[in-house]
């Protein structure tokens, strides 16, 4: 199958301006477009042709080589197949080409473009006081930062980075494969300068050519009073930086709260176990507990069971968000004496014996064995 000339299948002269070109494409793309031609193969043909054209043409360096060399030099009469040239064979329809010529859009948006940096994470364990009262710490992390020596662009100082020749800065690789259906045009990031569109010669020796390295960082972080196990800070910007001039990622800090040796936690509450004596319950006292914020009394009344909870009010961790905080719940363990003396023992038997209860008393194990050996 002979091609047809490009300039005549776009119906220009050969010295005819880029403008010139782009204003016929437009109006043959509409006329054959498949949505204004249905199931008509013949206006298909001619879209694709007209594409092709266009796609040469419209590229100063393509139309170049097809002025001299004719459709040989651009690859031979077949899409994609025995490119003479690197990166020349792409001949499909791409979609997004169309849209750009027909509603004037601007450049395509490379793969290369802005890229928000990665977001990194930090586990930073905090003591319980910390966790109810706030903070400031200071973490270091390690993170990836734009290379000092180079200032990120990877290349040697005094050199810099060049157009990328098997991509010509486009960042993208285009393959077009020939099926029954029609010609399929696959993109991909282009494997020699991974889509940054330009590749370094000369690479600067503190990074070799990667425009990142690796640094620790103290990074302060104001930890809010009232945070709990699992609680998430987000450090915005602290993360690493962006490519090609997007924003940096940022830094979640992800709190775990190391436990207190005398309290525990339930939401803003904090929970404290005192222990008081047989006695103490019984006819009641005032004791002392400790707080997050040193000793407070607490008044037991008389008659106190053993697992019975007072509360201290507002004794607790701030709320998070909102004003106030939580409350400190005392449970109270009524502790039994044990190791009782001569008279404790004779004062708890005879306690015992007004209230009824039956005891081991003078009857217990270890009293008959003393008896019995005359202890
Ligand atoms: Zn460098
Ligand atoms: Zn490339």
């Amino acid at each position: 199958m002979t091609k047809r000339d490009y300039y005549e299948v776009l119906g220009v002269s050969r010295d005819a301006s880029e403008a010139e070109i782009k204003r016929a494409y437009r109006k043959l793309a509409r006329k054959y477009h498949p949505d204004a031609n249905p199931d008509d193969p013949e206006a298909e043909r001619k879209f694709k042709e007209v594409h092709e054209a266009y796609e040469v043409l419209k590229d100063p360096e393509k139309r170049r080589i097809y002025d001299q060399y004719g459709h040989a030099g651009l690859g031979g009469g077949t899409a994609g197949q025995g490119a003479g040239f690197e990166g020349f064979g792409d001949f499909g329809i791409d979609i997004e080409d169309i849209f750009d010529s027909f509603f004037g859009g601007g450049m395509r948006q490379r793969r290369s473009g802005p890229r928000r940096g990665a977001d990194l994470q930090y586990e930073l364990v905090v003591d319980f006081e910390e966790a109810a009262f706030g903070a400031e710490k200071e973490i270091e992390i390690a993170r990836v930062e734009d290379c000092p020596t180079c200032g990120g662009s990877g290349a040697r100082p005094g050199t810099a980075p060049v157009t990328c020749p098997v991509c010509g800065g486009t960042g993208e690789e285009r393959t077009a494969r020939a099926t029954p259906l029609g010609q399929f045009v696959t993109v991909q990031t282009c494997r020699r300068c991974a889509g940054r569109g330009t590749i370094i010669e000369s690479p600067c020796p503190e990074c070799m050519g990667r425009g990142k390295v690796r640094r620790r960082r103290k990074v302060e972080i104001k930890i809010p009073a009232g945070v709990d196990t699992g609680a998430r800070l987000r450090i915005r910007g602290a993360g690493e930086p962006g490519d090609y001039g997007g924003p940096p990622g940022d830094l979640h800090v992800v709190i775990t709260v190391r436990p207190h040796p005398l309290f525990k936690r339930r939401g803003d509450d904090v929970l404290y176990e005192a222990e008081v004596g047989m006695a103490q319950a019984a006819l009641g006292t005032t004791i002392e507990v400790p707080t997050l914020e040193g000793k407070a009394e607490l008044k037991i009344p008389e008659g106190t069971q053993s697992g019975a909870t007072f509360r201290l009010r507002g004794k607790g961790i701030p709320h998070l968000r909102g004003y106030g905080r939580g409350d400190q719940y005392v449970k109270v363990k009524v502790v039994t004496p044990t190791n009782l003396t001569e008279e404790e023992r004779r004062l708890l038997e005879k306690l015992a014996e007004l209230r009824g209860e039956a005891v081991e008393g003078k009857k217990g194990f270890f009293r008959r064995m003393r008896d019995a050996f005359g202890g």
